[in-house]
């Protein structure tokens, strides 16, 4: 049963209808916007940004406060509307999709105007003799928003409250997985009072996107796989706008001998199956030191045992949101079991609930042969490798296409920390997992096929922005003629300024 689908549209337009992953009712249908009305989308957001650009930090902050007070007392309609459209457990739908939410619209409305303060500095050496540096951030213009279906309130929110802190306007397209988030986002920013047009959602598909990369806008902030991203990389390389690229990952896992292993269990299982393990920086594969496996293993099967799925009450582990993922998901357990692998605990469709459930699982016996090891899996699954020691899980870890983040789990905090520095990641967790998300001061972005560029905290902020240099001159300007004296005067002052101890104290 297929949860997203084509339908006919009228004057040939693409029509699509979305249908809910636990009951199979139709929940929605949208057209794509055509490539007309995506670039006069653009067009009416250029003219609203250039009114919120006159805006004071504190006026822009003032809106974004509304905003949270908008989430927080409809957080109910956000809830039903997320569980409605994903499937997802509801205790995930309040954490990821309300909480995380306002912690970045709070984080971003309080701090962006320390963040982007214009600055002025005196340039290093012999130039701050005569000059000084003025840097102002100055707002893009209009920022093509594009994301995924896995978080479909946080993941717009997020960049959406950044990109507007900074100045800019932005048009978003979404999953086409999840249009009602987005409905319900656009709504949410409407009764907070944010200008017209400053804000925009078009509705639509890979196409749409592609159409939104060409309709003239002034960065991409991308958020979805490492096949879309690098389409969109070329399209923004075609059109020399900048672009964060957010992608895909296989978050690698490393259970040291010394680690406390009740507490590395919990990590272990919370980390494969929240969101349904639809989560970029899940943990997809975990590697245990010989001497502990045993004993991880049986906390782990015991735990993984214990979550529940339940399409009408208390749900830990939730639906999958869409069919194809369960054929990515079913494909790599069957080529992981066929090739050896064993499983301990589920490993198929819950037969006892109609809808798109996967079964928390927990498979052994796993090696780098397997798709499971290798490509993103994206389901609640546990898959783990025995390794000899330490050396062995890290190169382990690194051995991969991906590197969005990790974990490492030991007592001896120090040990940790080289781990973590030698782990080929955008980011690395010690004795936690998939936090780094949501700590805005830690930049977020993957290395190799896991990203280009990082979002969150000061850093991502000022991705929203240009930092404009303005070099003001006190005095002295460089001017004709040259004659004989005046290059050897300078010859002079070089081999004073850069040969010399006393001259280099000056550079
Ligand atoms: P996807 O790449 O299929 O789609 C993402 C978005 O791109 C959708 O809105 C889609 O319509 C659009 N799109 C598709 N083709 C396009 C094109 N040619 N040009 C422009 N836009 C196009 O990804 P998905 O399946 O929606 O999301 C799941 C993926 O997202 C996973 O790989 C997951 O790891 C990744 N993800 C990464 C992060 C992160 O922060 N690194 C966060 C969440 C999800």
């Amino acid at each position: 049963m297929a949860i997203f689908e084509s339908i006919p549209g009228d004057s040939g337009r693409r029509r699509y209808r979305v249908q809910s992953p636990v009951t199979f009712e139709p929940i929605g249908e949208f057209d794509a916007a055509t490539k007309d009305e995506v670039v006069a989308a653009v067009e009416r957001a250029r003219k609203a940004q250039r009114e919120w650009a006159l805006l004071s930090f504190d006026e822009r902050a003032a809106v974004m406060w509304r905003l949270v007070d908008q989430i927080v007392e409809r957080q109910e309609e956000i809830i039903d509307v997320v569980v409605k459209e994903t499937g997802k457990a509801r205790s995930e739908a309040i954490s990821m999709e309300v909480f995380s939410p306002c912690a970045a619209i709070a984080y971003y409305a309080k701090r962006a105007k320390k963040f982007l303060a214009p600055t002025v500095r005196r340039p290093a050496g012999i130039m701050g003799l005569a000059k000084k540096v003025k840097l102002v951030y100055k707002p893009l213009g209009v920022v093509g928003l594009i994301t995924p279906w896995n978080g479909p309130v946080v993941l717009a929110m997020s960049p959406l409250v950044q990109a507007l802190m900074a100045g800019n306007a932005v048009v978003h397209k979404p999953s086409e997985v999840t249009p009602l988030s987005a409905l319900l986002i656009d709504s949410l920013t409407e009764a907070a009072g944010l200008p017209d047009d400053l804000y925009q959602v078009v509705q639509g598909d890979g196409q749409t996107g592609a159409d939104l990369i060409d309709a003239g806008v002034d960065k991409i902030s991308f958020t979805g796989s490492a096949a879309t991203g690098r389409k969109v990389a070329a399209a923004c390389g075609e059109r020399l706008i900048p672009v964060t690229l957010e992608l895909g990952g296989k978050d690698a896992m490393i259970v040291c001998a010394d680690a406390d292993l009740d507490v590395a269990a919990k990590g272990a299982v919370m980390g494969s199956c929240m969101n349904t393990g639809h989560y970029c920086c899940g943990t997809e594969r975990i590697y245990v030191v010989d001497s502990v496996y045993d004993a991880f293993l049986e906390k782990v099967v015991d735990q993984t045992k214990a979550l529940r799925q339940s399409d009408t009450g208390e749900c830990d582990v939730g639906a999958v949101f869409w069919d194809k993922q369960m054929d990515i998901i079913e494909r790599h357990m069957s080529d992981a079991v066929e090739k050896g692998a064993k499983v301990l605990v589920g490993g198929g469709r819950n037969p006892d609930l109609q809808g798109l459930y996967f079964q928390p699982t927990v498979v052994v016996d796993v090696d780098h042969d397997m798709a499971l090891m290798r490509e993103e899996t994206f389901g609640p699954i546990l898959a783990i490798q025995k390794v000899r020691d330490e050396d062995e899980a890290l190169a382990l870890a690194n051995d991969s296409e991906y590197g969005l983040d990790g974990n490492v789990w030991t007592k001896d905090l120090e040990k940790g920390a080289r781990i973590a520095e030698k782990m080929e990641t955008g980011g690395v967790c010690v004795n936690d997992m998939a936090v780094t998300y949501g700590i805005p001061e830690a930049p977020f972005g993957g290395v190799k096929s896991s990203g280009v560029g990082q979002v969150n905290g000061e850093v991502g902020l000022r991705g929203y922005t240009h930092p404009h240099p303005i070099i003001i001159g006190k005095k002295g300007q460089a001017s004709y003629p040259y004659t004989q004296k005046s290059e050897e005067q300078m010859q002079g002052f070089i081999r004073l300024l850069f040969g010399t101890k006393i001259g280099r104290l000056f550079t």
